[in-house]
């Protein structure tokens, strides 16, 4: 696709490479190329190192701190960020509430929320599944009940991101049973500071703690935080899913990712006599993912131009998943044994738990089980599934 680029567009992929190799911290380049996980702290930095140019409200146009780049610059800043190995931007405020707040919120919710997101000095989770709600997101039942200017919430969020660095939590709650189920939702933000929020740690199968429970117990949140009008919730959060779903992609990542993975193979001798790279099977899976990740990145770019139904974002969901994690396959199938240790990689000094074994295997199957999560999460394969079907027999 970079022969599709204009002559700015090339100029601004200069500019950003440069950006990467000089300015941007190589203490976290360092830290990510290593295998270790980042801190709060670090993501501070990386954040407030692209903030330093203007660049972390990506998708913000420039009225509100944004750059107000096109499209094709945004997409060209992702590609290089995850290309240069940085730490990628966490979505939740940025890319989800900020336009959410953007679009809809008031002038005083816009004032008192951007300028904190845009200088880091707020992180917000997203407050949307629930234990007994998560394909099924409209039958959620937590409820807020209005009791003079603040309403008053009670319930549990689940499979929250980053919950414990939150100082922000937007969510869907219930303020009415009394229409269909869409009609009684409400979109609200919530101070994890509150009275009554707590967080509680869900350990991954990798060992990493992102993902946490949240319970709420008769938390009191004023209405000036409410999102819009009661009962309008669904559409703001469906507004939110579709900048969701294509945040997805990762195409910088995926070519990176097959790039050091096709370096990998050539120096492996998976029986001994030649590289991985000569093994035919091999060769025809890498061809294969490389076609399709050159498809998919086609396909987001169309996204990204607003050319795409929602029905083909939900394919385009299920190809950057699939792609994602056939790569991570990939990189079993050339490191083989080095995979199947599985040191604490909480421990920043993991590497030295090894012993002989080489650390990108362990790194390969700790990225091996985190795609995983990437068909469930932003709703599941077999919901994008359903979402092509009624699209394909509504004609
Ligand atoms: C790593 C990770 C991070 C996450 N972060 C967040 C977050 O920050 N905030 C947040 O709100 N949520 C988050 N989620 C939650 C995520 O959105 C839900 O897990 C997802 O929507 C699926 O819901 P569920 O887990 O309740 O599974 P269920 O809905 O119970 O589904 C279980 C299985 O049944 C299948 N299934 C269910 N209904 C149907 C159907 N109608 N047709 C066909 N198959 C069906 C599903 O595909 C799935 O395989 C995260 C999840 C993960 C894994």
């Amino acid at each position: 696709m970079e022969l599709g680029l204009s002559s700015e567009d090339l100029a601004f992929q200069r500019e950003l490479r440069r950006f990467f190799e000089t300015e941007y911290p190589a203490v976290l380049k360092d830290k990510i190329r290593a295998g270790q996980r980042l801190t709060k702290a670090d993501h501070i930095l990386s954040q407030q190192a692209l903030q330093c140019r203007g660049w972390l409200g990506m998708v913000w146009p420039k009225a509100h701190g944004g750059p107000g780049w096109t499209e094709v610059q945004r997409y060209v800043f992702e590609s290089e960020l995850e290309r240069a190995g940085a730490a990628n931007i966490i979505p939740m405020a940025v890319i989800y509430i900020g336009p959410v707040l953007i679009n809809f919120g008031t002038a005083e919710q816009q004032q008192r929320w951007l300028p904190n997101i845009l200088n880091s000095t707020e992180f917000w989770a997203q407050g949307y599944s629930e234990p007994e709600s998560g394909s099924d997101l409209a039958s959620l039942s937590m409820t807020a009940i209005s009791d003079g200017d603040d309403y008053i919430i009670s319930g549990s969020k689940i499979w929250t991101s980053l919950g414990q660095w939150a100082d922000w939590i937007f969510c869907l709650v219930r303020t009415s049973r009394e229409e269909h189920k869409q009609a009684g939702i409400t979109f609200l933000c919530v101070d994890m500071h509150s009275p009554g929020v707590c967080v509680h740690p869900i350990i991954a199968m990798n060992g990493a703690h992102e993902l946490n429970r949240v319970s709420f117990d008769n938390v009191r949140v004023p209405k000036t935080n409410r999102i819009g009008d009661e009962g309008r919730g669904w559409y703001y959060a469906n507004v939110l899913l579709g900048s969701e779903r294509i945040s997805y992609a990762h195409i910088g990542k995926k070519k990176a990712d097959l790039k050091r993975l096709k370096h990998i193979a050539a120096e492996c001798r998976g029986d001994q006599t030649a590289s991985m790279l000569d093994d035919p099977l091999f060769a025809s899976k890498l061809a294969s993912i490389e076609i399709r990740v050159d498809i998919v990145e086609v396909s987001v770019l169309r996204a990204l131009s607003g050319e795409l139904k929602p029905a083909a974002i939900s394919a385009l969901k299920i190809q950057c998943t699939e792609c994602a994690q056939v790569i991570t396959e990939l990189y079993l199938d050339v490191l083989g044994r080095a995979c199947t240790a599985f040191p604490d990689l909480n421990d920043p000094q993991w590497a030295n738990q090894l012993g002989s074994t080489p650390a990108i295997g362990a790194k390969a199957s700790d990225n091996y089980f985190f795609e995983r999560s990437q068909s469930i999460y932003g709703g599941t394969n077999e919901i994008q599934k359903n979402i092509i079907w009624k699209a394909l027999n509504k004609g």
